[in-house]
């Protein structure tokens, strides 16, 4: 809008800020970034800036590299900086905006998961509702340095600890997320020695994307100005919990949550239960988009509340999905948790999935099987084969095979990332698969 742009243009000149940084996503969520000077902000917001597309992860070759950012002026925000012992503000004045990526033509771009997401917000619309309310949880370890061996605490759940380190570095990473737009719930310590979490209120999906990307950033730039290096690989420690990023979601029309019905034992309407009959259906399909690196999987594994087996409970934490009872009863509350997201994926492609997943969950009436409440972990295979339930995929490799064989993912993703997207994992896996480990070694080279 006009009253965005000129809002954008006055905080540049009032505030001295002295690059603006454009931003987009590559196909796994890497986070790519240019800069340009204010004076180029008037035409750039009118026309956008055109970059290169051709070395983006998953965009497109060299024939037709032209690509052109277009600055959403209600994302911009001015990056929080390091303070000095005195609490000066170091270093230049930054501002950001996510931009939406389109051809020279002017039309969108097909391999910007931005737009991806547009258009699952679209097939969300056509089904009736206007809002796919979405609040991920993002886990993440604090180490030493980056080689992610020394952690700095011995930690705990919720721990309390007289002022550590740890949690300065947390206060701050909190003033920081919220200095650019960004509304906390709550944080804590998390199981794993030096293992936080930082929860954000929810939102749009497409302002919600948005912002995991910015968290995921400040997050690791508060890091490193303690001198600390964060990271969202979902399984840094052998033997500790890894990292999710449960993700809460409900759909809303017109303020009122279509999740909700009063009647009903768990509160869930009907279209909430064929939503989440739809992520269940769907949950081995989107896995390899939901989860999408070979280390994923070493996270996905029994034991340390991430889950394995494709069922839902109210309470049951080894449940794939749950249905949080922190305000049983209210109905902006209402809402479904899906707990295999790890924060190392690319969010726009996770929210488009998952909305896909629950729409057709929706649109095809799929029915809600029995909830599970017994603890998933301890079922022998037997028992879980007597009751139908499902694993997810143990490995990256039967992920991706499985999303390569989903009519539903390839209709989320589009004719353009689908392919694209199945061949750069088959080659991680492969690529992986063809390592010789130390594991192996201690455990084969004298065995025989
Ligand atoms: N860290 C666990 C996971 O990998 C989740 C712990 C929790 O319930 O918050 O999903
Ligand atoms: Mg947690
Ligand atoms: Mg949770």
């Amino acid at each position: 809008s006009v009253a965005a742009r000129r809002a954008v243009l006055k905080r540049i000149k009032d505030e001295g800020v002295e690059h603006v940084l454009f931003w987009f996503t590559d196909l796994e969520g890497h986070l790519k970034s240019f800069a340009i000077t204010p004076n180029e902000m008037e035409g750039a917001l009118d026309d956008g800036m055109g970059f290169d597309g051709s070395s983006i992860t998953g965009f497109n070759r060299i024939e037709e590299s032209d690509m052109v950012a277009i600055p959403d002026p209600t994302t911009f925000q001015i990056l929080p900086r390091p303070v000095d012992d005195h609490g000066h503000e170091l270093g230049a004045k930054v501002g950001r905006m996510i931009c939406d990526v389109v051809k020279p033509d002017g039309t969108p771009y097909e391999g910007d998961p931005r737009y991806l997401l547009r258009l699952a917000l679209e097939r969300m619309r056509k089904a009736g509702f206007d809002t796919f309310n979405v609040g991920p949880e993002l886990e993440y370890f604090l180490f030493e340095d980056d080689k992610g061996t020394e952690t700095l605490d011995e930690g705990g759940y919720f721990a309390m600890t007289t002022q550590d380190a740890a949690t300065e570095v947390r206060n701050d990473t909190i003033h920081a997320l919220e200095s650019v737009g960004i509304q906390i719930e709550y944080h804590h310590h998390e199981v794993a020695p030096s293992q936080h979490e930082i929860d954000m209120r929810y939102d749009d999906a497409l302002v919600m994307a948005d912002k995991t990307m910015t968290y995921r950033i400040v997050v690791k730039e508060v890091a490193a100005w303690h001198g600390y290096y964060a990271t969202f690989m979902p399984k840094p420690l052998f033997g500790e919990n890894g990292s999710g990023m449960h993700t809460h979601m409900s759909l809303f029309k017109g303020g009122r949550n279509m999740f909700f019905d009063p009647k009903d034992p768990h509160h869930l309407s009907k279209t909430a239960k064929s939503f989440i009959a739809g992520l269940l259906v769907h949950a081995r399909e989107m896995s390899a988009v939901l989860a999408q690196w070979v280390n994923s999987y070493k996270r996905l594994v029994p034991g340390y509340e991430a889950p394995v087996y494709v069922a839902w409970s109210q309470r049951n934490r080894s449940a794939l999905i749950r249905i949080p009872l922190y305000k049983p009863g209210s109905e902006q509350a209402t809402r479904a948790e899906i707990r295999c997201p790890d924060p190392a994926c690319n969010p726009y492609l996770a929210f488009a999935a998952l909305l896909h997943a629950g729409l057709e969950g929706i649109e095809k009436g799929y029915e809600l099987p029995d909830e599970m409440t017994t603890n998933l972990y301890r079922l022998s295979a037997e028992e879980r084969k007597q009751r139908g339930i499902v694993a997810l995929p143990g490995s990256l490799g039967e992920a991706v095979e499985e999303l390569a064989g989903s009519e539903l993912m390839r209709k989320a993703l589009g004719e353009h990332i689908f392919p694209r997207y199945v061949e750069l994992k088959r080659k991680e896996w492969d690529e992986y698969r063809t390592q010789v480990t130390q594991w192996e070694k201690d455990r084969y080279l004298a065995a025989l």
